[in-house]
C-alpha cells in the first residue's frame, strides 16, 4: 500500500510530501533544500474504535428501509440496522404495502 506522507529533513527541518510504500526497511531521501541524505522509516498504525451496540444486547435494531422498490413484480430492498449494519428481510406486510404503492 502507498501512503502520502510528509517527510521532514532532520538537518534543516524542510518538509516535503512524498508517496511512500509500506516497507519496514529504512529508506533514503535526499533533501531538496540542504542536499543532505537522510533515512526514514514508515510505521503504519492501526486505530480501533469501539462503540456501544444496544441491539446486540437485547435492544431492538434501529432499522431503516433501503432500496425498497418493485422490479418485475418482485419487491426488492431490505432493512438495515444503523447500529450493527445487519440486513434483514422486509416483512411480508411491508412488501404488500410496497407492491400496492407501486401500482
Ligand atoms: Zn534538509
Ligand atoms: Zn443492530
Amino acid at each position: 500500500m502507498t501512503h502520502e506522507v510528509e517527510l521532514k529533513c532532520p538537518y534543516c527541518q524542510q518538509r516535503s510530501t512524498e508517496w511512500v510504500d509500506d516497507d519496514f526497511d529504512d529508506m533514503r531521501q535526499k533533501c531538496d533544500e540542504c542536499g543532505k541524505v537522510f533515512l526514514y522509516r514508515v510505521e503504519v498504525s492501526v486505530d480501533v474504535y469501539s462503540r456501544k451496540a444496544p441491539c446486540l444486547n437485547g435492544e431492538p435494531h434501529s432499522l431503516t428501509e433501503r432500496h425498497a422498490k418493485v422490479v418485475d413484480g418482485k419487491v426488492m430492498g431490505y432493512n438495515r440496522c444503523r447500529v450493527c449494519d445487519q440486513r434483514f428481510e422486509l416483512s411480508d406486510e411491508r412488501k404488500q404495502e410496497i407492491l400496492k404503492e407501486s401500482k
